[in-house]
């Protein structure tokens, strides 16, 4: 009976570790401006990155910002070239190839979506490899499938990153990862299952088209909910102790913030942790740690420490 007692005590005390991505962010901008700093004194080239943005998408002009002040807080240098909608694929082509000889920038994102007459994947192929901080060049890809050093893209990057820090165990684990997306979850469910550590796990992927989608998850040691679907993993879809990656940022109006949105994860945060180890709160969670993925990369790619 008093055994009974004590581990209710205990898990209301103890309950689950909230990864903090928001401080774990900061912590790793503080060691970057290190470095940047060091490398400033010793008259160093410092870190420079550049962004296209092309046309002027709400979310896109915040996104660029954001890498901006980025840049500034860590002592990067930064560039953003702007053009109207109008551009032409020809003439965004010319100016990422002039970025790709131009010594002074070592790595170059192109804001995504481009305007309908604008091929993307065009676009993202005409990217040196060795300044695409992004990593969704098919070079990077195919280097991180296999296992080469590689530019991984900043989102699964970030969440590696947190993995890493909280020192979660990943071995021999079951993970979930719900998404295929070709930025985070497919990369996230090839990264899991490489031996490695953040790694080793045994991985499934689920998307639309999956049956049985709560049986899966319910077997889950580890969860990353990359769906885009609001609250959509709720307590009864997860099992004890379950470690949860909540990716999913869905913006839905509120009345009662000041903004007038409130930002929810794919996780119904409130069902769910109480069952968990360990989880990302959104936001706070694996949003900061997109933007340092992003930095980490262009200081790798200025020290050419990826590859040459
Ligand atoms: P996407 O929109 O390209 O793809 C969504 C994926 O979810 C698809 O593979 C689809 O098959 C799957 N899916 C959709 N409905 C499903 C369902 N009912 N059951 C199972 N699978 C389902 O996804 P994305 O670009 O990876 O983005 C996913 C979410 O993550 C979005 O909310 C996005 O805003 C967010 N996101 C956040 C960050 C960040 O930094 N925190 C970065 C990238 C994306």
């Amino acid at each position: 009976m008093f055994e009974k007692f004590f581990y209710v005590f205990i898990k209301y005390i103890v309950m689950y570790t909230l990864i903090d991505g928001k401080a774990t962010a900061a912590a790793i901008r503080r060691e970057i401006r290190e470095e940047v700093d060091y490398m400033r004194h010793s008259h160093e080239k410092v870190p420079h990155l550049a962004a296209i943005l092309v046309g002027h998408d709400g979310a896109s002009e915040t996104y660029v910002s954001g890498k901006e002040k980025a840049c500034r807080e860590v002592g990067f240098e930064s560039t953003v070239i702007r053009y109207e909608n109008t551009i032409t694929e020809e003439e965004l082509l010319e100016k990422v190839d002039q970025i790709n000889r131009d010594a002074s920038i070592d790595g170059l994102i192109v804001q995504l979506p481009l305007p309908e007459h604008i091929d993307e994947q065009k676009v993202i192929e005409s990217i040196d490899p060795k300044k695409d901080v992004d990593g969704f060049h098919p070079v990077n890809v195919g280097r991180m499938v296999i296992g080469l050093p590689a530019y991984i893209s900043a989102t699964p990057a970030g969440i590696l990153e947190l993995i890493r820090r909280y020192q979660i165990k990943t071995e021999g684990k079951h993970c979930v990862v719900i998404g295929r997306s070709n930025i985070v979850g497919k990369p996230m469910s090839i990264l899991l299952a490489r031996k490695d550590y953040p790694g080793n796990c045994t991985v499934t992927v689920c998307h639309s088209r999956t049956r049985n989608l709560k049986e899966i998850v319910r077997q889950a040691d580890i969860i990353v909910a990359a769906l885009g679907k609001a609250k959509f993993l709720t307590g009864d879809m997860v099992q004890e102790g379950v470690v949860v990656i909540d990716v999913g940022i869905t913006r839905l109006p509120s009345d009662k913030t000041k903004s007038g949105w409130k930002l929810w994860g794919d996780v119904d945060f409130e069902t769910v942790a109480p069952k968990s180890s360990f989880i990302t709160p959104v936001p706070g969670g694996v949003g900061p740690m997109t933007i340092v993925s992003l930095l980490r990369n262009t200081l790798l790619a200025a020290k050419q420490a990826i590859y040459k």
